[in-house]
């Protein structure tokens, strides 16, 4: 096998795994197709030493830190299909060719659905509409908020957003009936509740300026928190892999799922998502491919381990 690993995705997940692996001497493929989730956003925030990287830096830096690890190999690619081949598995790549690998991390991250039903939401999603305060509450603090709340169950989060702003309005845009106690708890709160069908978001320069109803009425809002459904990728989706109740894969604290050698790190595996966390899983991952490809090698009889030649150059500085 010409890899130990293929890492599917580059983003914080991808790069923190293979750069634990690259440091255990490791061979790693890491892919990337190049479609950061987190693409829409300006910058960065809550990643200690990285608040308020933009993410394309985030990536150059990840990545420059790798170049130091000769074992490692990144590549600008989609991976099309993936199947299992012998004892591992072949990474069929959008151009065309191929690779194989003991085993493989999956680390594509999730796809957020934002529905056209409500235009305006796509083209302002990371600039005015947010799903997550402690990633952008700091940077649009006691501005006009709204939260659009995806069920019943979630209402209540519109009190949690006043951490950030004393001016929320919760938004079910008709979808459904708000219980009293519910709606108690808001009124406390002094959080407003608009239960209108909503036609649109309204933008000037491209921020958002309010709110228009199916009624015709408005509301002005600089802000609106959203929890848009996510959704695996097609990759994902095709092998198999089995998912927790809420759809994302099943991973145990080493980051295995339910197929043998297949590992999984990031988004994919969690609704509690973040850079950060994602990073820690991509170590957390990649030790646990470490601790089987190593312990598997040295059983082997295998006298003669195939490393990648030792670093020429000490890893130097972040270049950021
Ligand atoms: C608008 C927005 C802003 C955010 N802001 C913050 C923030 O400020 N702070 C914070 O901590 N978190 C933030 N997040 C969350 C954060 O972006 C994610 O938690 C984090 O990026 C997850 O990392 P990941 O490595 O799991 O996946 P991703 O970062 O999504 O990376 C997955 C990578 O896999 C690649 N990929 C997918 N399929 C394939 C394939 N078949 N072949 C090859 N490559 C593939 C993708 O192109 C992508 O590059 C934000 C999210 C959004 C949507």
């Amino acid at each position: 096998m010409p890899y130990d690993v293929i890492i599917i995705g580059g983003g914080p997940a991808g790069l923190s795994a293979a750069l634990v692996l690259g440091r255990a001497r490791k061979r790693v493929l890491l892919c990337d197709a190049g479609e950061p989730r987190n693409a829409r956003a300006e910058q960065i925030h809550t990643f200690v030493t990285r608040d308020g990287t933009p993410p394309a830096e985030f990536r150059r830096i990840g990545r420059e830190q790798l170049r130091a690890y000769p074992g490692v190999e990144v590549r600008d690619v989609r991976v099309a299909a993936l199947s299992r081949e012998g004892d591992g598995f072949v990474a069929a790549f959008a151009d065309g060719t191929r690779a194989a690998a003991r085993r493989v991390l999956l680390a594509v991250g999730v796809r957020d659905i934002l529905s056209d039903d409500l235009p305006g939401l796509r083209e302002l999603w990371g600039r005015s509409v947010f799903q997550c305060p402690y990633c952008h509450g700091w940077e649009v603090q006691d501005r006009r908020f709204a939260y659009l709340s995806p069920g019943p169950e979630w209402v209540r989060w519109g009190v949690f957003l006043t951490g950030w702003s004393r001016d929320v309005v919760v938004l079910t845009s008709g979808a459904y009936a708000v219980d009293d106690a519910a709606r108690d708890e808001l009124r406390r709160a002094g959080v407003g509740l608009d239960e209108r069908p909503l036609r649109r978001l309204v933008a000037e320069g491209g921020e958002l300026v309010a709110l228009e109803f199916a009624d015709g009425g408005t509301l002005a809002r600089e802000v609106l928190f959203a929890r848009p459904a996510q959704q695996q990728t097609e990759l994902v989706q095709r092998l198999g892999l089995e998912l927790d109740e809420h759809g994302f894969v099943r991973v145990d604290a080493l980051g295995r799922t339910s197929v043998a050698g297949v590992f999984a790190a990031g988004d994919l595996t969690t609704p509690v998502q973040g850079a950060l966390l994602a990073a820690a899983a991509g170590m957390q991952a990649a030790a646990g491919l470490n601790h089987e490809l190593t312990v598997e090698h040295a059983l082997s009889g295998d006298a003669a381990p195939a490393r990648p030649p030792a670093a020429s150059r000490a890893p130097g500085g972040t270049g950021g």
